[in-house]
């Protein structure tokens, strides 16, 4: 008899999970409590996959001999409960997607940096000529990569919710770009219970295998020191050059792997910021893992496009420079922002509070901030951290009123950074809607 495969969520994991089960002749039904997305409704009828929206009907999902949940579903949700209570097995996509995928497979996993740099190690790849796909929380989910495709490479970036149903499967180089504070809601609110969800990318991995990662982040350098790990390690900094892999000496980027070289000047690179050469450093040590020429690898570091609403460049209005970082969800990306700002500042900040702690902030926003512009339905914690350290601090209830206002307050030759450390969800449906609004609102000023 077929195994039967109940999926949990049809977003983009689940439909690719789903449309990936029946091709390798599974029976397949799909679960979503809420509303599925009219595109993902009519994939599965496409593939004639059995789905339910509105509710989990339990005899359909009871019978399954193994369940894939989406990311989105929090493990306290009534229909997990009822799941691990019968001890039926839980996988997440990327582990069921990982048993048929036959390529090479890199996995970008961080608090910060995981969109940017999966784009940049997908933009060598190509450069170089080779069949790759660029998937997990950007583009097309894993599971429809390797439904669609034969692909020799898998570019995946992992958020800690894709890692946590991850059991079996290995990453060939792993990534790990930093850990900070980040989703406690979904972790009991402790740290350490994050921080293990980050480390499982590193899992089953053995000396054949690579982890890149950045050696100045505390976190990772106390859980790599609490035991021996297998795999070969290739860590990065911009502060220490013994025993790196990937370090900067008098402005350059050198790569020590398989031999030391210049890779190029840090003002070549197509992404500033001290965040961004980060970046830069872990894609180029997993292009010079996977063999690919130095001049490729540099031409794609210098050619590189960016990706939107990551400190992306507007335009400039009256000699005054719009930036839209409406990415920067937490206040550790929102630092790195400031960071490499070159001008004095007018700061757009606020939303949906995770939590945050600002006082990471004060002696970066004494020193580049001018103004602060509050956007969010509740300031008052933005104000009452903010409101000594600042000449001029107000508040708008509007993209549209935070853009002009931080229009009358920049001067000619300063820069307007939209940088919000926090969620959108209260004024905006996600912070794409956020940078969109932003930027029209910057191009009608
Ligand atoms: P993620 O996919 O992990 O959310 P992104 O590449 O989308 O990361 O970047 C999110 C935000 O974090 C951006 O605002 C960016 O400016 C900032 N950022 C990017 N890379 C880093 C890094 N290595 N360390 C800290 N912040 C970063």
């Amino acid at each position: 008899m077929k195994k039967r495969i109940v999926i949990l969520g049809a977003g983009e994991s689940g439909a690719g999970s789903a449309i990936l089960a029946l091709k390798k002749g599974f029976d397949v039904f799909v679960s979503d409590k809420g509303e599925i997305k009219e595109i993902y409704r009519e994939m599965l009828d496409k593939h004639k996959i059995e789905w339910e929206q509105g509710k989990h009907t339990e005899e359909k999902i009871i019978s399954a001999d193994e369940v894939i949940k989406s990311p989105g579903i929090k493990e306290d949700a009534p229909v997990v409960n009822m799941i691990r209570e019968k001890g039926m097995p839980v996988i997440s996509e990327i582990e069921f997607a990982g048993r048929y995928a036959g390529g090479k497979k890199i996995c970008v996993t961080g608090s910060n940096g995981k969109t940017t740099v999966t784009n940049l190690i997908f933009h060598i790849l190509k450069k170089a000529g080779k069949n790759v796909a660029m998937t997990g929380n950007v583009g097309n989910s894993f599971a429809m990569a390797v439904a669609e495709g034969d692909y020799d490479y898998y570019v995946i970036e992992l958020s800690s919710f894709q890692l946590d149903g991850m059991y079996e499967f290995k990453a060939d180089i792993a990534v790990l770009m930093n850990i900070t504070p980040d989703h406690l809601d979904r972790y009991d609110h402790k740290l350490q219970n994050y921080v293990d969800s980050k480390m499982r990318v590193t899992q089953n991995q053995t000396k054949s295998e690579f982890l890149i990662y950045w050696a100045d982040d505390p976190i990772i350098q106390a859980e790599l020191a609490k035991k021996e790990f297998g795999m070969t390690l290739l860590p990065f900094s911009d502060t220490i050059t013994e025993k790196m892999t990937a370090y900067i000496e008098n402005k350059e980027l050198i790569i020590d792997y398989p031999q030391k070289t210049n890779l190029m000047s840090i003002h070549e690179l197509a992404l500033k910021g001290r965040h961004n050469t980060y970046n830069s450093m872990a894609a180029a040590i997993a292009g010079k893992v996977l063999n690919i020429r130095k001049d490729v690898i540099r031409e794609s570091l210098a050619d590189f496009q960016g990706v939107e609403h990551r400190l992306e460049p507007v335009i400039k209005v009256s000699g005054i420079n719009f930036i839209n970082d409406s990415k920067a969800t937490n206040v550790n990306s929102t630092w790195y922002a400031l960071e490499c700002m070159e001008t004095d500042v007018v700061w757009i900040v606020g939303g949906v509070d995770k939590g945050n702690d600002y006082s990471e902030l004060f002696p970066i926003v004494k020193q580049k901030v001018k103004a602060v512009v509050c956007l969010g339905r509740d300031n008052k914690k933005i104000l009452d951290a903010f409101k000594d350290k600042v000449p001029t601090i107000i508040e708008a209830s509007s993209m549209e009123e935070a853009v002009r206002s931080s229009y009358y307050l920049a001067k000619k030759g300063e820069t307007v950074l939209l940088s919000p450390a926090c969620a959108s969800f209260d004024l905006f449906s996600n912070y794409e809607d956020r940078g969109r609004q932003f930027k029209a609102a910057v191009r009608n000023l």
